[in-house]
């Protein structure tokens, strides 16, 4: 069973020589377990695309099925979707997912078509191809591909969720477009607790953050200070800020490990294994 990250950056793509190492894609990441099974798929940012071309060429059994899990709405988190090639093949079941309690939309597919609406995208999500099956569910809970799935809101402007994924004696937190404000959120550290791993957004710095209050993120202390009173085995903070090139990130890397060992920023195409 591995993750891979496909998209690592928020708010915007980038495409820059300066950002060759830690990649310009926006949000995307899977889970890849046994051969057979369902693929479980984080957000459908710009990296999405990357993913859909590794899927073409990969065999897939009759009844295993594209799971795509969404945190949220926003563009960085939807626009790789149009790009997605397994999208358009007849062949593919791709199941589409909102959980959350606090779930703000109530039709997933009315939310996906609107952005490939003919004023934006010349082919509309009803003629892509796939079977599609829409997913939305106000829940927090859920058992999921012979595992669990727990979901938690958090704060961020129109709302996010939050997914611990509770599989194969393993747990994986994925939290994401958050601002925790003047404190952190003690849902989020409990939601963690004693992760394996846990990917959590990092856009700013300490000193970045007062300035950008309402924007909906986190810094990078404030993840760590998450992961330390949550017991995290391992902590990928992404999200990174389309200002941050390769330089920066390296740097705040290293600040970061010095404060909390195993930690790292996540990488366009990395792999962890687990
Ligand atoms: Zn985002
Ligand atoms: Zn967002």
């Amino acid at each position: 069973m591995y993750i891979k990250f496909y998209g690592t950056r928020g708010s915007t793509p980038v495409c820059d020589r300066d950002y060759l190492e830690f990649g310009g894609n926006t949000t995307c990441m899977a889970l890849f377990r046994e051969e057979h099974e369902d693929i479980i798929i984080f957000d459908a940012g710009s990296g999405i695309r990357k993913l859909g071309m590794e899927l073409m060429k990969k065999e897939f059994h009759p009844t295993q099925k594209i799971i795509i899990g969404f945190s949220h709405f926003h563009w960085d988190h939807i626009q790789g979707f149009p790009f997605f090639d397994p999208a358009y093949d007849p062949s593919k079941q791709i199941e589409l997912i909102a959980f959350g309690e606090k779930l703000r939309v109530s039709d997933l597919k009315k939310v996906l078509s609107k952005q490939m609406e003919g004023t934006f995208f010349p082919i509309q999500l009803d003629n892509m191809g796939a079977k599609f099956e829409y997913n939305l569910k106000k829940i927090r809970e859920a058992e999921f591909r012979g595992g669990r799935v727990l979901i938690n809101s958090h704060n961020h402007p129109g709302g996010a969720h939050g997914y611990r994924l509770e599989v194969r004696d393993k747990v994986i937190v994925y939290c994401t477009d958050i601002e925790h404000g003047d404190s952190i959120d003690k849902n989020v550290v409990s939601f963690s607790k004693d992760a394996d791993v846990l990917i959590h957004d990092a856009q700013y710095t300490p000193e970045e953050l007062p300035k950008f209050k309402g924007w909906g993120h986190s810094s990078w202390e404030q993840a760590i200070e998450v992961a330390e009173r949550a017991n995290v085995k391992h902590l990928y903070l992404t999200h990174h800020d389309p200002n941050h090139d390769d330089v920066f990130l390296r740097k705040m890397e290293k600040q970061c490990q010095e404060r909390f060992q195993n930690c790292n920023l996540a990488k366009e195409g990395e792999i962890m294994m687990l």
